[in-house]
């Protein structure tokens, strides 16, 4: 098949207390699997076929459009963590978010409101645009900013399924939880 899961960069288990393994086992193993498997399926015999993942999300609507999505979302998010993560941004992101937002404190503070604020299922991201400017947009269901014409850098999934094991209703200690094991090196690498 053509999309495949991404190869974790941490076990299981490593992202606990924030993220349990049980959660990561569902939400990468089985909700994440699900989607690519239906995209796969999805895409055959389409002109989305040999089409690259941000082109599918870009250009597709419906089913395709719903998995295509979820799929890239789900990979920038998995690959967002480390076990050793945490603390701040530095270099020219971290110069992009005190410019936006005066202090990477206050950025954190307006990213979690976002995140809030969603209602439903979907997720909160920072994106840049193409001269480098800094965003926050809210997305319902699988949206990614990618189809606003922006990049998308780092992206915390309000789904339910993102939390709820481990947090159960309390979406706003879940988020406020994530900071702790953000890779901003990979973050960092994206902008
Ligand atoms: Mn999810």
């Amino acid at each position: 098949m053509k999309f495949e899961l991404p190869v974790l960069p941490y076990a299981t288990n490593a992202l606990e207390p924030v993220i349990s393994w049980q959660t990561i086992e569902l939400h990468y193993g089985k909700h994440l699997q699900t989607y690519i498997t239906n995209l796969n399926n999805l895409v055959s015999g389409t002109k989305f076929e040999n089409a690259d993942l941000e082109t599918i999300v870009k250009e597709s609507d419906g089913a395709i459009f719903n998995n295509a999505g979820q799929t890239l979302n789900h990979n920038i998010y998995f690959l967002s963590f480390s076990p050793a993560g945490g603390g701040a941004p530095k270099g020219k992101l971290a110069e992009a978010i005190d410019k936006k937002w005066d202090s990477f404190e206050n950025f954190k503070k307006e990213f979690v409101a976002a995140g809030i604020a969603v209602f439903g299922s979907g997720w909160v991201w920072l994106a840049k645009d193409s001269a480098g400017n800094l965003e926050i947009t809210k997305e319902p269901n699988a949206g990614n900013p990618v189809t606003k014409g922006l990049t998308p850098l780092l992206g915390f999934d309000v789904w339910e399924h993102a939390y709820y094991l481990d947090y159960q209703n309390r979406r706003a200690d879940h988020l406020a939880e994530l900071w702790k094991i953000i890779d901003w090196s990979a973050v960092e690498s994206r902008y």
